[in-house]
């Protein structure tokens, strides 16, 4: 076996002596990044090598650490890794507020170097296992739902079933509606619990056996409907989006409904000569971008 790899943790401080207090306490075990203000820490955490871990200061210049956290958890690239804030800030508000953007823990200055160190260890070790889990079963971790992985295998075995049975199949896109002002205005923390209430409903709208419906990406969800023409597969993609919109979770910030809406754009193909998975995937993902072009909380077929 090869010997494990060394956790990144990117440390964000604009004193210098505080970053050398955490670097010293760390080094010997991880890799370490460092950054002395908001910018720097962005560019490294979207970068081609992002962290693994980020711990994070609040008060700095120019950009201070909650911003810094709202612009990580609007990348698709950082938005999963595990933040914590490490802060002179010792109000319970502040600590509030610091949870519910969305940091996994809080640490205030000055710390107990110990307690640092196994915190840092405890939460890299739950990340271990967490994405063990998340490869192993396909499942997708915040919904529990399928994942990406596992949507393009299911979607090769139904395509080549389709093709050999000579059978329709539909796949519906599914995207949240402005989903972004939600998470801004709401926290990424009850974002997170919409995507889950989503992804049970849509789970839930689906009857057939053989339909199943996947966490595509960030705020977006694809169903696959073997056997399903275009005029079935409309009323279900039309049942999942009144599915959704009959959850009533609320949503101030939406330019379409005064509750969380989500678009459909579907696909129907004949696996044949001539057809490909990518086409049907082209087709659906522009459908749904004329859904919401056309005012969203709708499908496009
Ligand atoms: P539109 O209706 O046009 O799709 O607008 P939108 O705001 O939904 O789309 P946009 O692509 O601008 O934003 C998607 C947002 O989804 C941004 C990102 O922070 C959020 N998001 C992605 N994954 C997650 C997640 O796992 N949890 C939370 N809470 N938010 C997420
Ligand atoms: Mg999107
Ligand atoms: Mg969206």
């Amino acid at each position: 076996m090869s010997p494990p790899v060394q956790e990144r943790i990117l440390i964000v401080d604009d004193e210098k002596i505080n970053l050398k207090i955490l670097a010293d306490l760390l080094q010997d075990r991880y890799t370490l990044i460092l950054a002395q203000n908001g910018t720097r820490a962005l560019e490294l955490a979207t970068g081609k090598d992002p962290p693994d871990l980020i711990l994070l200061d609040v008060v700095m210049p120019e950009i201070n650490g909650y911003e810094v956290l709202k612009q990580l958890k609007d990348n698709p690239v950082s938005h999963k890794i595990p933040v914590i804030f490490v802060t002179a800030l010792n109000s319970p508000e502040e600590e509030e507020k610091g949870l519910r953007l969305g940091a996994v823990d809080y640490i205030i200055k000055p710390f107990s170097p110990p307690i640092v160190r196994m915190r840092v260890r405890n939460h890299l070790r739950f990340l271990r296992q967490y994405r063990l889990v998340e490869q192993l079963a396909l499942l997708d971790g915040l919904t529990e739902i399928p994942n990406r992985r596992h949507f393009d295998e299911v979607f090769k075995r139904e395509y080549a079933r389709a093709q050999r049975n000579e059978t329709a199949l539909s796949i519906a896109m599914a995207d949240v509606d402005f989903f972004k002002q939600y998470n801004d205005f709401y926290g990424h923390a009850m974002g997170d619990t919409v995507l889950q209430k989503i992804a049970k409903a849509l789970q839930e709208s689906l009857k057939r056996p053989a339909d199943s419906v996947a966490r595509y990406g960030g705020e977006e969800f694809i169903m696959i409907l073997p056997e399903t023409d275009v005029i079935s597969a409309s009323a279900v993609a039309e049942r999942a989006r009144r599915a959704i919109s009959g959850l009533n979770i609320s949503h101030a910030r939406s330019n379409v409904a005064d509750y969380v809406t989500i678009s459909i754009g579907l696909a129907t193909g004949f696996p044949g000569p001539g057809a490909s998975p990518e086409e049907i995937m082209r087709q659906a993902d522009q459908n749904l971008y004329r859904a919401k072009h056309n005012g969203r909380d709708q499908v496009i077929a």
